[in-house]
């Protein structure tokens, strides 16, 4: 039984997760281990602040799990009439 086979696990992209910018939306793979955002410099999410489901799109902007909203996008300035 070989026992070199266990470095790559769920290749079919089971495994992957990112974490996310509040504030500029940017996103970072959870395998960087980035705890703060390259670009602005605010923490990043790892996961739903309601049921610590993990991220499993970087476009995610709700939970897949329970469906909080995860970012809550406010447009730095107000760009509202
Ligand atoms: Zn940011
Ligand atoms: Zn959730």
């Amino acid at each position: 039984m070989p026992d070199g086979e266990q470095k790559v696990a769920g290749r079919n992209g089971s495994s992957r997760a990112y974490k996310l910018c509040p504030q500029c939306e940017n996103f970072s793979h959870l395998s960087e281990g980035h705890i703060f955002c390259v670009v602005c410099g605010t923490k990043l999410i790892e996961g739903c602040p309601s049921c610590s489901a993990p991220i499993r799109s970087p476009m995610a902007r709700f939970c897949t799990a329970c469906g909080t909203k995860i970012i809550s996008s406010t447009p730095p300035g107000g760009g509202w009439p």
